[in-house]
């Protein structure tokens, strides 16, 4: 696949590339605060025609809140990734996408901060935790 070949706007090739885009975070930001943020907002959006997306997007919500609060377990992690599958692919509209993935992806990379959460949860109690004391990852790094 090639620009080139897409730039009829895809209808010879049936596909489009699509939109994406990123957010650069220093080490001060909070992943599982910004992420509760998003979930917030695909939560409010949500029409409420499809059940996954519906209550999916509340509870994710609803368990970020905790664990960016001081009340999260660690099982709380793994509970998340299973809902963000049960809505991801299976949604009429791309939100219920929207909202699962950015879920399984920051777990899958920022794991070590949502456990922080809940071995410290007296220090993310305030609300900049990291601005005070960045958060600094064990994981070595992955060269590509
Ligand atoms: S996935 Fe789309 S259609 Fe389904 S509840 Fe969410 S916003 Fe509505």
């Amino acid at each position: 696949m090639s620009y080139e070949s897409l730039a009829d706007g895809g209808f010879a090739t049936g596909t489009m590339l699509g939109s994406g885009g990123f957010i650069v975070f220093d080490e001060r930001a909070c992943i599982v605060r910004n992420l509760w943020n998003f979930t917030r907002f695909y939560h409010h959006e949500s029409c409420g025609q499809c059940s996954p997306c519906r209550e999916g997007t509340g509870w994710m919500e609803k368990v970020l809140h905790r664990i960016e609060h001081g009340h999260g377990h660690l099982e709380d992690i793994d509970l998340l990734v299973d809902v963000a599958k049960k809505i991801e692919g299976i949604t009429i509209c791309p939100l219920g996408d929207a909202a699962a993935w950015p879920v399984a992806s920051a777990i899958r990379h920022f794991r070590e901060e949502f456990e922080y959460h809940v071995k410290y949860p007296e220090k993310v109690k305030d609300p900049k935790h990291f601005h005070h004391e960045p958060f600094v990852s064990e994981k070595k790094p992955v060269l590509a």
